[in-house]
């Protein structure tokens, strides 16, 4: 190639989107989304977005201080410089915020990559071996409402009506309450929609049996995160006693967070964040991983389309084990939770939901549009200044 493909620089932004309507989980509560994203620029002048998962003062922080081991690299090359970041970062984080932050920049590098060669992700990653991915619609969380029973059974209706043919709604707020919502819930959308049920690590193992088998009568696809995610052996128990699919591993870093769920036997469905676990070049040996022990795959994904779409184009390739004629079906988590930066900071053809399907875009990176004015929109402000690179701010006065 006879233009440069150094990475020329890395710009942080935190956007933050305050909710009309907070609304809660087994855990806390949400009142707004805080997002942090990354911008990578080669000096041939092509982009790159990445976005961490967790907590976005930190991972900008992080960012920031990885900056410097990536300044000048070949863009190209995605994992000599996760090399680099994991070593760098070794000592100090094996898991963590300092890990997401490795991972916004690594998604951030693999767009930059397939912008700079002018092919998708999906192929750089070794090829797209489905073209369609079933989408669940991430929901149901508790709200204040007095009715909030009958709120969570309208927003299921609703997303059936618009073509959902999975989601998962959310369980924790107490054992009885939860069993009443997923009857409840499983009514209102009627046999044929598969429907997951969320604890987010809200349970003991003996809560989480009982729940278990209560909703076993309401075909419930898998049951994630029942119990918290430290206890590898209460999951292994749990798993003996119902015949529900368990899912976990949005808590786990790296593959060798995913080796000990996997060696514990823990779950049937590990649910790596690509925005958080290692990018996509770390989501690659995991899917690896996974494969060797015969688990399925389905990423979480909370963010903006960044995030969706590096989990699409990861979907896409992934193995799905063991190989038949008829290939089973696979699955993307699709947050439908209030979010402006999620539904306006990108543009997309892999967020139409279309006969319950999205389709895995060809287009060069992940696929994506970064619509700048959300960007402005967004991005924090201190002093009623946007907290925006120099070089954005100076861009957006031209
Ligand atoms: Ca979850």
């Amino acid at each position: 190639m006879k233009f440069g493909i150094k990475v020329k620089s890395i710009e942080t932004f935190i956007l933050c989107d305050k909710l009309k309507e907070s609304f809660y989980f087994s855990q806390w509560e949400y009142s707004e989304r805080r997002i942090c994203i990354v911008k990578i620029t080669s000096d041939s002048g092509h982009v790159g977005w990445g976005e961490g998962y967790g907590p976005a003062g930190i991972i900008k922080a992080g960012i920031e201080h990885l900056t410097p081991y990536v300044l000048n690299q070949n863009a190209l090359e995605t994992e000599t410089i996760w090399g680099t970041l994991y070593r760098r970062t070794l000592d100090f984080a094996r898991r963590g915020i300092l890990v997401s932050a490795i991972s916004a920049i690594d998604v951030a590098l693999w767009d930059l990559k397939g912008k700079i060669l002018q092919q998708p992700v999906h192929l750089l990653l070794g090829g797209k071996k489905r073209n369609k991915i079933i989408p669940y619609a991430t929901g149901m969380y508790f709200t204040k409402r007095e009715n909030m029973k009958e709120g969570l059974c309208e927003e299921a209706k609703k997303y059936a009506d618009k073509g959902f043919k999975a989601m998962k709604m959310k369980v924790g707020i107490g054992i009885e309450e939860d069993i009443e919502n997923v009857r409840l819930l499983r009514e209102a959308i009627g046999p044929k929609i598969r429907l997951m049920i969320d604890a987010n690590h809200a349970y003991n193992l003996r809560e989480a049996v009982q729940l278990a088998k209560a909703v076993e009568p309401y075909d419930i696809s898998w049951f994630e995160e029942p119990i918290s995610p430290e206890y590898y052996d209460q999951y292994a128990e749990l798993r003996s006693k119902t015949f529900i699919p368990i899912s976990g591993g949005e808590c786990e870093y790296l593959r060798f967070g995913f080796q000990t769920l996997l060696q514990s036997k823990s779950v049937d469905i590990i649910q790596p964040d690509i925005c958080s676990t290692g990018g996509l070049t770390e989501a690659k040996r995991i899917g690896v991983l996974a494969s060797t022990h015969g688990v399925e795959i389905v990423p979480h994904t909370w963010g903006t389309g960044i995030a969706f779409a590096a989990a699409a184009h990861f979907i896409s390739n992934i193995d799905t084990m063991p190989g038949r004629l008829r290939t089973p079906e696979c699955y993307i988590e699709m947050d439908r939770t209030e979010n402006g930066l999620r539904d306006e900071l990108t543009t997309s053809s892999m967020m139409n939901v279309i006969d319950g399907k999205i389709t895995v875009s060809d287009e060069p990176g992940l696929g994506f549009e970064l619509n700048e004015e959300a960007l402005h929109k967004y991005a924090i402000k201190e002093n009623g200044i946007p907290n925006l690179p120099l070089t954005e701010i100076l861009k957006h006065q031209r």
